[in-house]
């Protein structure tokens, strides 16, 4: 049944676009309303474990993806200090075995341009570019206002905006994003001339004294996607400021030598700060919720920010199908539906970051208990993520 006036999402990202990808398969019309152009997402590589690809297959957007993304077949995790190798969770075929789908990496403008070429071939989707929902209003008929006050109804309006929701601050406006005291810094690296462990088709996991390393390929194999996390900087908003790269390599001067050479090769090293929020009350007023990172922020300690968000995509166009006429209601049952995994999620997230950062004997008892973990045991641990709710 088609709803006489379209859904209307603020913010045609990640979780925008998913969402309007998923409400198309349960026959509901939605409009996406994204300030940027759709295709400006420059950003940096991106992680998608089962419970996501899962439900992209589902949507018709995994085999869009596969060409340009890597199946990574592990993750291998080192002391970042000595160089040792401490551990390895399997992924590639026996997480896809174990989980029914495939564990991806894949740079953030190949993700966004599947998402985009499924909603554009989905009908009855409308993505309009260049939309700063920046008023809304639910007295009476929905309707939201850019910022040249153009105006636009709608039957219900997802705030899928990001970190720096406006949807947010109109429904939680005392609700206010807290530095983590982290900052990440990203940066592409081609992969023709790296050298072992660099050249391995794996994600790449360095743990140090307040700071550690991810890497993995993305491009197909071609470009290395390098993530630096350290405590300290400065809060600043954006997702891609370019950076003076000195502060990153002062933090990685004790580290060893093959984990400083690949900060090395590195250039135009872009930077974010990390920040949280403590969970709200609620994700909806009446016809009105939130999803993704405006909802619930996750440090990137797990890889999973994105990862929720088209879980929510999935759970909420499901919601809004069981009951089109009565979103208030579809939106309570949403939110109950995924409110407590992802309060586990933002959770487990940040006592990873803690357990990566460690220093001193913690970091040697960390070590250790690394060592002795049985790849199945190491793998194990991620059932209740990777194998979905
Ligand atoms: C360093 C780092 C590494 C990460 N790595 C991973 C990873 O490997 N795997 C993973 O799953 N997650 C990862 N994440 C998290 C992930 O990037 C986010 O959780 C995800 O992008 C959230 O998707 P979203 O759609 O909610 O928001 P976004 O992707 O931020 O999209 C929001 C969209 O809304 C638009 N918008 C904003 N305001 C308005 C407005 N007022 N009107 C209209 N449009 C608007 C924006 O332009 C944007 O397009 C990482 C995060 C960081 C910081």
């Amino acid at each position: 049944m088609t709803t006489p006036k379209p859904v209307l999402i603020a913010g045609g990202g990640i979780g925008g676009l998913s969402t309007a990808i998923a409400l198309a398969r349960e026959d509901i019309e939605a409009t996406v309303l994204e300030r940027s152009t759709f295709t400006e997402e420059s950003g940096a590589g991106i992680q998608l474990g089962p419970n996501a690809t899962r439900i992209l297959r589902a949507l018709g957007v995994l085999d869009l993806l596969l060409p340009s993304a890597c199946r990574p077949e592990a993750i291998w995790l080192f002391d970042g200090l000595s160089g040792r190798r401490l551990a390895e969770v399997p992924l590639g075929d026996t997480a896809e075995r174990r989980y029914g789908a495939p564990y991806i990496t894949l740079h953030r403008a190949d993700l966004h341009a599947g998402l985009r070429a499924a909603a554009d071939a989905a009908a009855p989707v409308s993505l309009t570019s260049g939309f700063d929902v920046s008023g809304i209003d639910a007295n009476g008929e929905l309707g939201v206002t850019d910022l040249d006050g153009t105006g636009l109804q709608g039957s219900s309006l997802i705030g899928a905006d990001g970190l720096w929701s406006t949807v947010r601050k109109w429904m939680a406006p005392d609700a206010k994003l807290a530095f983590s005291g982290a900052t990440a810094f990203r940066a592409l690296v081609p992969r023709a001339q790296l050298q072992a462990p660099f050249d391995a088709p794996v994600v790449g996991l360095w743990l140090g004294p307040r700071a550690h390393l991810v890497h993995y390929p993305v491009r197909a194999g071609e470009a290395l996607n390098v993530v630096a996390v350290m405590d300290g900087g400065q809060e600043a908003q954006g997702w891609n400021r370019t950076t003076d790269a000195s502060a990153l390599h002062a933090g990685f001067t004790r580290w060893c030598k093959e984990s400083k050479s690949l900060l090395d090769r590195a250039e135009d090293w872009r930077a974010w700060s990390l920040f949280s929020l403590a969970p709200l009350r609620h994700w909806s007023r009446g016809a009105v919720t939130l999803l993704g990172d405006a909802a619930h922020p996750v440090l990137p300690y797990l890889a999973q920010g994105a990862g929720l968000a088209i879980e929510d995509a999935a759970t909420l166009a499901k919601c809004l199908a069981g009951t089109p006429d009565d979103p208030a209601k579809a939106f309570r049952t949403y939110d109950a539906a995924r409110r407590r995994r992802a309060l586990r999620l933002q959770n487990t997230a940040r006592r990873f970051g803690w357990a990566y950062h460690m220093r001193g004997p913690a970091r040697l008892a960390r070590n250790a208990s690394l060592r002795v973990r049985s790849q199945e045991a190491a793998l194990r641990q991620f059932d209740w993520l990777y194998g979905g709710e």
